[in-house]
């Protein structure tokens, strides 16, 4: 794994939390953009080379709302840069660790991933992720 890409942050009200974390990081978000698919609506802050995406649920089935509902808002995953998600996951899945995805994804930032489940991380919920261009 190459980097932290970024540490994502379940919020209830991203609108809210976005002016929180513009004052809290002193820089605005870059962007803003809803994953359908994850039913949430994430915005990104670049903090030098690493990003901090807020994850705010559409509707009360999406795991962020489960998560937030269980554990309140918060640190909800780490996302480590990765050359490529699909090799990624299948050294994950050689080094015995339990996959949620088993083929990477189209995520939110124009990237592939993948999340591995965290009762095999130590309770931290592990994303790899890598450019969309460059996945295989
Ligand atoms: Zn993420």
């Amino acid at each position: 794994m190459n980097k932290i890409e970024h540490i994502g942050i379940a919020v209830k009200d991203i609108e809210v939390s976005n002016q929180l974390f513009s004052k809290l990081l002193n820089t605005q978000p870059y962007k803003t953009e809803a994953v359908e698919s994850e039913g949430v609506i994430t915005s990104f802050f670049m903090v030098g080379e690493t990003k901090i995406e807020l994850l705010q649920a559409t509707h009360p089935d999406s795991a962020i709302a489960k998560f937030i509902e269980k554990k309140g808002e918060g640190i909800h995953h780490i996302a480590f840069g990765v050359d490529d998600a699909n090799n990624e996951i299948s050294r994950l899945l050689g080094e015995g660790f339990e996959m949620i995805h088993q083929i990477a994804k189209a995520g939110a930032d124009n990237k592939m991933i993948a999340f591995a489940h965290p009762k095999s991380t130590n309770g931290v919920l592990t994303e790899v992720c890598s450019d969309r261009d460059q996945a295989s």
